[in-house]
């Protein structure tokens, strides 16, 4: 973990390979504990995984990467957004389409996704 907010808060800094590993595990077991499944294309799959990763990297906690926050710290403290956050776990509802539940079009029957796909998807977007 880097103790510089201001480094860790760059737009192009990566995830560490242990925050990435233990959001690709999460990720797989939630949508197998929750009968969901992961985007027919792969890259918003990843790229939602390497965001929640980058968030427990700066703020300790996989606060959700797809909406924009005045101050991420408090956001994380309310918890709401924390990943799983309330909409998911009371609805499936997952905005950032990690989890998808089967009638959606853009589900396919993949719970599961590697970290060679995540770290290939990161670095074709630079
Ligand atoms: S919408 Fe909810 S469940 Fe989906 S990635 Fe964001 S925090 Fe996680």
């Amino acid at each position: 973990m880097n103790a510089d907010p201001m480094i860790n808060s760059e737009v192009n800094t990566k995830s560490s390979d242990k925050s990435l590993e233990a959001m690709r595990h999460f990720s797989e077991q939630y949508a197998k504990r929750t009968g969901t499944y992961f985007c027919t294309e792969s890259s918003v799959t990843a790229v939602v995984i390497e965001g929640l990763a980058k968030h427990k990297d700066e703020l300790g906690a996989p606060l959700c990467p797809c909406r924009h926050y005045e101050d991420k710290e408090a956001e994380v403290s309310a918890a709401y957004w924390n990943c799983p956050c309330v909409p998911m776990r009371e609805r499936k509802e997952c905005h950032c389409m990690l989890f998808l539940t089967s009638d959606n079009e853009f589900a396919c029957e993949r719970q599961d996704i590697s970290l060679e796909t995540i770290k290939e998807v990161r670095e074709s977007m630079g």
